[in-house]
């Protein structure tokens, strides 16, 4: 019985330390935690001031994928209503965050700087199709809310 009491009170004592120490963990998505400036995210394609899109559909970046995450399809640009800086631009442009490790090398392999990886790590979604990122999407980079 005073055996019994005894590692209660030991119990209870371990847990009231317990209490009173600092938290590891975060109350998302309330409070966030930081992330290293080096951190790499969710892609986003850039465009220029003039609001032109930055990417030429060269295809630089889906040849050094190593995950075989992107795909780009090129196309001229139509004369009259210049999507692109150039005459070339991507069509198509999708990126498979799933297959997406995230090392940046699409990034590094631009010449243009137009795939850019972001800080935006909140990637979840229902289905894989969902997952897949496409122009569109990766024209307006992500906001945290
Ligand atoms: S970050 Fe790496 S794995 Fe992801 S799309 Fe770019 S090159 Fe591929
Ligand atoms: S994002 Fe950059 S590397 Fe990829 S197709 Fe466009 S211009 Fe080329």
């Amino acid at each position: 019985m005073l055996d019994g009491v005894k590692s209660l009170a030991k119990g209870m004592g371990t847990t009231l330390k317990a209490l009173a120490e600092p938290r590891d963990t975060y109350p998302y998505p309330e409070k966030r935690r930081e992330y290293s400036p080096r951190f790499r995210g969710k892609h986003m394609l850039a465009k220029d001031e003039e609001g032109h899109e930055l990417c030429v559909g060269c295809g630089l970046c889906e040849a050094v994928c190593p995950a075989h995450a992107i795909r780009v399809v090129a196309a001229e640009a139509p004369g009259d209503e210049p999507v692109s800086w150039t005459s070339r631009y991507a069509v198509d442009y999708e990126v498979d965050l799933i297959r997406c490790i995230f090392c940046g090398m699409c990034e590094e392999a631009c010449p243009t700087n137009a795939v850019r990886l972001t800080p935006f790590n909140e990637l979840a979604a229902y289905s894989r199709e969902d997952m897949i990122a496409d122009k569109e999407e990766l024209l307006r980079p992500a906001i945290r809310k």
